[in-house]
């Protein structure tokens, strides 16, 4: 693939809590950075559990040259609280952040001023006009607290009303999904690009843990593969990256404007999903 058909590609980290934890993202980041990504993004704790290690990543990524988005999730905070941090962004000269609504941890006491994510892509664009490049998220499969899918996409079209530039879906393992949410998007008058948020598979017990949280499905011949290689994480790797390589191929032949990589602070998977993607 030339360099100017390059789709947008972007690499999501989580920030690390202890001091291991950044110098190993320290040396997975350099070698994703080969890669040549668009930008980085680093994940926000609802309630602002990881604001300071969300800005402390960016900070460090945007020093090494690269663009970094902070994601921020509303739910549990306070309209000065959210303000604060946004006054803080734009003091550093960020100017892309992936806004979202959050999920609180269970226990966790007020849902704060913010209910959904177009209260905080509106209060965005109230407070700071145009200054941010505004991403939201998106979900092909729908999200899990929806009611349906027709009215999660009606609340998805909220984000976009209320002053969103693009979107990033939930991972998904099944095409389709992704071309008609983008369909139905269109037909609801929805420009922006939905960019694929993809999962390399590596491990198949933490996968089956994030997709019954977050409502993606595994279909069922992905799973009984997985299942079968049991102990055997070569396997399990090497499948995964044959998997997710087809699906990407298939997004961006059926013209997915790019792809968002959940890396979870490892580089190989998505290294190699991607090369393979450019040199075919
Ligand atoms: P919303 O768009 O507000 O939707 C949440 C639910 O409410 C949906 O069921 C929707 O249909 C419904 N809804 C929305 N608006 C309305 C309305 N006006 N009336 C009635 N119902 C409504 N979580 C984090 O905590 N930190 C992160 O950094 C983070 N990064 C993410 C990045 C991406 C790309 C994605 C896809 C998800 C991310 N998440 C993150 C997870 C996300 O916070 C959860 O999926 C959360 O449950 C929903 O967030 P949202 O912004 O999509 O919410």
């Amino acid at each position: 693939m030339s360099q100017p058909d390059r789709p947008n590609f972007s690499i999501e980290f989580f920030p690390p809590k202890t001091p291991e934890g950044q110098r190993k993202l320290r040396v997975e980041r350099a070698k994703l950075a080969e890669l040549n990504p668009m930008y980085f993004s680093v994940t926000f704790g609802a309630g602002g559990s990881t604001q300071q290690g969300t800005l402390d990543t960016v900070l460090e990524i945007r020093a090494e040259g690269w663009e970094a988005a902070p994601h921020l999730s509303c739910i549990g905070g306070s309209a000065q609280s959210i303000r604060s941090v946004l006054k803080q962004y734009q003091a550093h000269g960020i100017r892309r952040v992936v806004a979202l609504r959050g999920d609180l941890p269970s226990g966790y006491g007020s849902n704060g001023e913010f209910r959904y994510a177009d209260e905080l892509v509106g209060f965005i664009r109230k407070e700071t006009g145009d200054w941010f490049q505004i991403e939201v998220a998106a979900y092909p499969e729908m999200h899990p607290q929806a009611r349906s899918p027709e009215d999660d996409l009606i609340n998805f079209v909220r984000k976009i009303k209320a002053g969103a530039n693009a979107a990033i879906t939930q991972y998904f393992y099944n095409a389709d999904a992704y071309f008609q949410f983008v369909d139905a998007a269109r037909k609801l008058g929805v420009t922006v690009p939905i960019v694929a948020g993809i999962m390399p598979i590596t491990n198949y017990t933490q996968l089956m843990r994030f997709s019954d949280m977050c409502g993606a499905e595994i279909p069922r011949w992905i799973r009984l593969k997985l299942a079968g290689f049991c102990d055997d994480s070569e396997s399990i790797k090497a499948f995964g990256i044959d998997v997710v390589t087809q699906m990407c191929e298939r997004l961006l032949a059926g013209g997915a404007p790019g792809l968002h990589f959940y890396s979870l602070n490892q580089a190989p998977a998505t290294m190699t999903i991607w090369r393979r993607l450019v040199s075919r």
